[in-house]
């Protein structure tokens, strides 16, 4: 092998928004704060603000491979933060506050979290697990002095005393491009919840795909929406894509209503904007009743579960905004495909189109499919043969964050990794999910663990055996449905078993319904069939 003789520099996110800053230094970051009002910054600017947060941090000991938590919305100091701690080689570790009070507390441990960033909207979150965290985590509110909340954490520090009078320049220190840059929790497989954590060189190449895939919506003509949270996969690489091809950003903060997001959207003249399903259904609602889309909005990505015909046909037909379904994972950066169409297809008739977006796009480029059968042999791209997705790829985890045992579970002999969802790939590369081997239901963007509610389910005495299924739902995508065969001499009624269930659970995860039945089908080994209870009672 002859070896080339080019540089070998490493990849490096701070290079990302020095780029930004230098090439793309007007662009704006625009955000809905928490304290009420727009903050508006330029990207050079915010360079300023990330090099003085990154002394602020090292005034605070954080080293390199340190974890430092957030927990807050879309905004402008979340997304410094980002930058700042992988800058100074450190781990920016966000935090989805959605989460159990206890898988809260378990991925804090887990993480070892030296510092926690939060907004103030969770100061009583956090005053409440105060003593249940760990006794020398360090406490900032993401605000100024004038509106620090009052909440009862030790040494509680503000966010903008620390960047106060610190330098705003600063000589990144070389790190390897293999260095951790950001963690992210995935609930999205059974126990408890695991870590992606990934590396300046996935982040750099997760940004460079997205903007190759994405280049008509990400340019420095263009502004981004994400309204998916930046706790959630680094809102789907958008803070990293947006400075590389200067895309203004606009961040949401806390208010992801239909109405206050087709205001914003309006007022910044948002060309692209991203999210879940369930987030779109508030927006629609808001356009029927205005009969328009906002003003420049011309895409919205649509991810993290399945985008339904009816929200596409909306969109496309009653609103002329064009939809980009797409799909991923945690585990992922997270993008692994994109549907846009081609220019043969574009041509097609519209509901032909629509057929095609309904599917979950094709790959991007870096990552490779592997369909499997349930004997691992490999299966045909024919649109045809379904089976459990295998992935593999540059911007993909090669294990779990400090999990031997999930990774081993996770990857297999070949090192790709099983992405628990079932699925076809045609001869076109259209991805096509049908079901998903994973027990868990997916509601609004957020899992919602099987197997935890039927174990829960189980303790009533009137129950036998049950199963928890997911239920196509208009609104939320997902909802569990609770399938009971009752105890011989029992009769529990409907409402008995929900407040069993919902005396243990948040209660958004709380199955909605109770079915009563005989038996429940089981597999050729014995375990209870998902699959024919899905196909029975709930196909869609
Ligand atoms: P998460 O890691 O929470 O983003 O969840 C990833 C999982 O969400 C995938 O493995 C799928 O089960 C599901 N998912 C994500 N995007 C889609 C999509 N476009 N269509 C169907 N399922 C999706």
């Amino acid at each position: 092998m002859l070896k080339g003789l080019m540089m070998n520099r490493p990849l490096s996110v701070s290079s990302i928004i020095d780029f930004a800053a230098e090439t793309h230094g007007d662009a704006m970051v625009t955000s809905s704060t928490v304290e009420g009002g727009l903050h508006r910054m330029s990207y050079r600017a915010a360079r300023g603000r990330i090099a003085q947060l990154a002394h602020a941090l090292r005034g605070l000991g954080v080293q390199p491979g340190d974890r430092v938590a957030t927990l807050a919305w879309n905004g402008y100091r979340h997304f410094e933060l980002y930058y700042a701690t992988a800058g100074i080689g450190a781990v920016c570790h966000t935090i989805n506050p959605r989460l159990f009070e206890d898988q809260l507390l378990y991925i804090v441990a887990h993480a070892q979290d030296r510092v926690i960033f939060f907004d103030a909207t969770f100061a009583p979150l956090l005053a409440k697990l105060r003593d249940r965290l760990p006794r020398d985590l360090k406490f900032v509110a993401m605000t100024d002095r004038a509106h620090m909340p009052d909440a009862d954490l030790p040494e509680l520090l503000c966010y903008e005393e620390l960047l106060d009078g610190q330098p705003d320049t600063i000589d990144w220190p070389e790190l390897p491009e293999d260095a951790a840059c950001s963690l992210c929790y995935t609930s999205g497989t059974t126990g408890e919840p695991k870590g992606a954590l990934y590396s300046h060189r996935s982040t750099v190449l997760h940004a460079l795909t997205v903007a190759v895939t994405m280049q008509d919506s990400m340019r420095s003509d263009r502004k981004v929406l994400p309204v998916v949270p930046l706790f959630h996969v680094n809102a789907w690489g958008l803070p990293y894509t947006s400075p590389l091809t200067g895309t203004g950003l606009v961040f949401p903060g806390p208010k992801l209503d239909g109405a206050s997001l087709f205001e914003l959207m309006e007022a910044e003249k948002v060309f692209s904007s991203w999210g879940v399903p369930t987030v779109w259904l508030g927006l629609l609602a808001e356009m029927r009743a205005r009969g328009r889309a906002p003003e420049g909005l011309s895409e919205v990505v649509i991810g993290g579960s399945a985008a339904s015909r009816p929200m596409i046909e909306a969109f496309e037909k009653e609103f002329g905004v064009g939809v980009c379904h797409a799909w991923g994972m945690t585990e992922m950066s997270p993008i692994g495909t994109c549907g846009l169409l081609s220019p043969t297809q574009q041509q097609l008739p519209v509901d032909a189109q629509i057929d095609i977006k309904c599917s979950q796009g094709k790959r991007v480029f870096g990552v490779d499919f592997k369909l499997v059968d349930d004997a691992g042999s490999r299966l045909p791209h024919d649109g045809q043969a379904a089976g459990e997705l295998y992935v593999r790829g540059n911007t993909i985890i090669s294990g779990y964050f400090e999990n031997d045992g999930a990774t081993q579970k996770a990857i297999d002999g070949d090192g790709w990794f099983g992405t628990g969802d079932i699925a076809s790939v045609d001869p076109g590369g259209f991805l096509r999910v049908s079901d998903r081997s994973k027990d868990l239901i997916k509601s609004g963007g957020e899992w919602i663990s099987s197997i935890d509610l039927e174990s829960i389910a189980s303790g009533h005495p009137g129950v036998a055996n049950c199963a928890v299924i997911a239920k196509p739902d208009e609104k939320w995508g997902e909802r569990p449905l609770l399938i009971v065969v009752a105890s011989e001499g029992h009769t529990p009624s409907k409402e008995e078993l929900l407040a069993h269930v919902g005396a243990h659970v948040a209660k958004w995860q709380a199955p909605d319904d109770v079915l009563f039945v005989e038996a429940l089908p089981l597999t050729a080994t014995g375990k209870v069939s998902k699959m024919t209870l899905r196909r029975k009672y709930v196909a869609a």
